[in-house]
């Protein structure tokens, strides 16, 4: 199978998950134990916040575990939003592309009053700190921008919008699930406040990752229960996902540079030879992109059928995100960098690791120009089109 669909879900590293064995087998005692099978689970425990922290430039006691991406999504925004709340602001600043789990718990408190600003993205894929800073407003409680985008691939422009927001007094919050393991993350430096990383994006186990929250943010609990991690999230540990998740990090830190020039020129072949087919479009900016995504509109086919036929092909893509597979509504990424429908429809999302080979890469370019041209050639749509019936909306 040519895995191409590392912005779903990533392969576990083999270190990884050499990292949790012990934790399963030997050292399985609870951190809240106070007998030393369990103690030695604490120290495992903080020892990996320690490294984690380390890899963010963050302190260990800013760190957090949670079950995920999403789980550390929902606390950050909840968290920001009942901090503001007491002072009196109820304004939330996003942006029309985050993932699910920003936008429906923003819906969520948009039923409970709060305004919810979001920028509008541009045809780019990217929005801009001057945005952020215009939206500002003396009641908003929490900006919160994605560092890269799952299904385009695009890299907003964080540091700048942590400067205005540090400038400005406000929260900043970035999901960064899909920027870790692909571009330098460093709290720190980044003007970062609150960030989500969740490890199966970058080759840990499934299940777990981490809220980092700035010292002297409070945190609100969306699990009641223990008093683990500060009281700030009840349940046992997940200590050998962690110790996998701290192992994983630590890797794609330490191959970051090296990994990224290699998916960046196996993208670039990609972009190149998907570009060859008539009336295609590259989603995102060209140049501000995750090194291992290429996300393109097919105009004239359905995504979903491009995908059927690839998998047959032994070739695993996307259509946009996972979460929205399975509905026939087209991605709210693409219709928010303005893709019309009727090209939002044709979308594919091809996602490398940095196990990806040049071969591989050829036999996906050769087999998506062979399935697109089978496509329209039954395509009733793509008949109209070429017989000028109806338009294209897209170049040759
Ligand atoms: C995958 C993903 C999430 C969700 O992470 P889970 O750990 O699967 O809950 C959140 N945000 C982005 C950008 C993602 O790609």
């Amino acid at each position: 199978m040519i895995y191409l669909d590392n912005a779903a879900t990533t392969k576990m590293s083999r270190h990884a998950i050499d990292a949790m064995i012990p934790y399963m087998n030997e050292i399985y005692g609870n951190p809240s134990s106070l007998h030393s099978a369990g103690q030695l689970a604490k120290e495992a425990l903080e020892e990996a916040r320690a490294r984690i922290a380390k890899v963010l430039g963050a302190e260990p006691r800013e760190i957090t575990f949670t079950s995920g991406g999403s789980e550390a999504d929902n606390q950050a925004i909840l968290s920001a939003a009942r901090t503001g709340e007491k002072k009196g602001k109820r304004h939330i600043i996003s942006t029309a592309f985050e993932h699910h789990a920003v936008l429906h718990t923003l819906d969520k408190l948009k039923k409970e009053g709060f305004e919810i600003t979001l920028l509008d993205v541009h045809e780019n894929g990217l929005v801009t700190a001057e945005q952020v800073g215009e939206a500002i407003r003396d009641d908003t409680a929490l900006v919160t921008v994605m560092f890269a985008n799952n299904e385009v691939g695009t890299v907003q422009p964080v540091e700048e919008i942590g400067r205005i927001c540090r400038e400005r007094g406000v929260l900043f919050h970035t999901d960064a699930v899909q920027a870790a393991g692909h571009l330098h993350i460093d709290v720190k430096k980044q003007n970062i406040d609150m960030l989500s990383l969740s490890a199966h994006k970058f080759h840990g186990p499934k299940g777990i990752g981490v809220l980092y929250a700035k010292r002297g943010i409070r945190l609100e609990n969306i699990i009641e229960g223990g008093a683990q991690e500060r009281g700030k999230r009840g349940g046992t540990e997940n200590i050998p996902a962690i110790m996998g998740m701290a192992r994983a990090l630590e890797e794609a830190a330490a191959h970051l540079d090296e990994n990224s020039a290699k998916m960046t020129a196996l993208r670039d072949r990609l972009i190149a030879g998907l570009a060859e087919i008539p009336h295609a479009v590259l989603n995102g900016d060209r140049e501000h992109r995750l090194p291992n995504n290429v996300s393109f509109c097919f105009e004239g086919i359905e995504g979903e059928s491009l995908l059927l036929l690839l998998d047959d092909k032994g070739i695993a893509a996307s259509s946009g995100s996972a979460c929205t597979s399975g509905s026939l509504d087209p991605s709210h990424v693409l219709l928010a960098i303005g893709r019309p429908h009727e090209i939002a429809h044709g979308s594919l999302r091809l996602t490398l690791s940095h196990e990806t080979t040049e071969e591989e890469i050829d036999k996906t370019i050769a087999a998506v120009k062979d399935v697109v041209a089978y496509l329209r050639s039954i395509s009733p749509v793509w008949r109209d089109l070429e017989s000028g019936k109806q338009k294209f909306i897209t170049a040759a």
